[in-house]
């Protein structure tokens, strides 16, 4: 496959907090119709992996490509009228405004309105449950229901990318297999996903392709379904 196919593509990351350096030397792809995970322990760079790719980190050295653009250093705000659009590790929604208020933030980059109305349908098809949950103000949901604000919330964008910073962390398994099935309803209507999943069960079984991550190196990768029978990965992530 051509570099310039990959909807993201990095090259020999290395991304610090000041001095301490938290990814050293990371390389990976996504390509169109895959959802790539990035499985790891606490504290391994899984979050500071994706605020890289979504702008909000500045790495110190090496390349990430967006549909074969160069854009490390390109700030988050810039990056989602390019397609880029982030579920960020907690929700980060506005809590005293409403469903429909926080689904609609999400579409600020957008003018087209009938575009906007149609995208607002085709989300609210994702989580019917929110259907009757418009007018509630979002602080007063379920964690469950507030996370699927928050996917809603960033779909609205029409994102050709969308990156999730462990949506399941605390939900109940309901609300996890809802999550689940919706990452791979939005790969099967053409975005690209990138899932940062602590759970590897969750992850490895929706998941196309997946990169482990130790102490802010890849140490191994490759299809989904072959890590999950992979000996190390089921001792280390799995429990097996
Ligand atoms: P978790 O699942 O706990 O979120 P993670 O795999 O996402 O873990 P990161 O949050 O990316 O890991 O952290 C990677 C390393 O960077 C850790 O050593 C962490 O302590 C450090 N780190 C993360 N955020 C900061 C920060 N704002 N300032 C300094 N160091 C940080």
């Amino acid at each position: 496959m051509k570099a310039d196919t990959y909807s993201i593509e990095l090259n020999n990351l290395h991304v610090g907090y000041g001095a301490v350096p938290a990814l050293h030397d990371v390389s990976l792809t996504l390509s169109k119709g895959q959802i790539v995970t990035i499985i790891g322990a606490n504290g391994a760079g899984k979050s500071t992996m994706i605020k890289a790719i979504a702008g909000l980190l500045r790495p110190t050295s090496g390349s990430i490509k967006l549909f074969g653009e160069p854009v490390a250093g390109v700030s988050a705000d810039q990056l989602v009228p390019r397609g880029l659009s982030l579920v960020p590790e907690g929700r980060r929604l506005f809590g005293a405004m409403t469903v429909r208020e926080n689904m609609a933030l999400g579409a600020y980059c957008l003018s087209d309105t009938m575009a906007i109305a149609r995208n607002f349908e085709k989300t609210l098809s994702y989580f019917p449950d929110l259907r009757n949950r418009l007018e509630t103000v979002a602080g007063t949901l379920s964690g469950g229901q507030q996370q699927m604000v928050a996917v809603a919330r960033a779909l609205m964008s029409a994102p050709r990318i969308l990156l999730l910073d462990e949506p399941t962390i605390g939900l109940a398994p309901a609300v996890v297999d809802t999550i689940s099935a919706v990452i791979g309803t939005v790969r099967d209507s053409g975005v690209d996903v990138i899932l940062v999943e602590q759970n590897a069960e969750i992850a490895l079984a929706v998941a196309d392709y997946a990169y482990v991550l130790e102490d802010g190196r890849i140490v191994t990768h490759g299809d989904a379904s072959e890590l999950a029978r992979n000996d190390e990965v089921q001792r280390a992530y799995l429990g097996i």
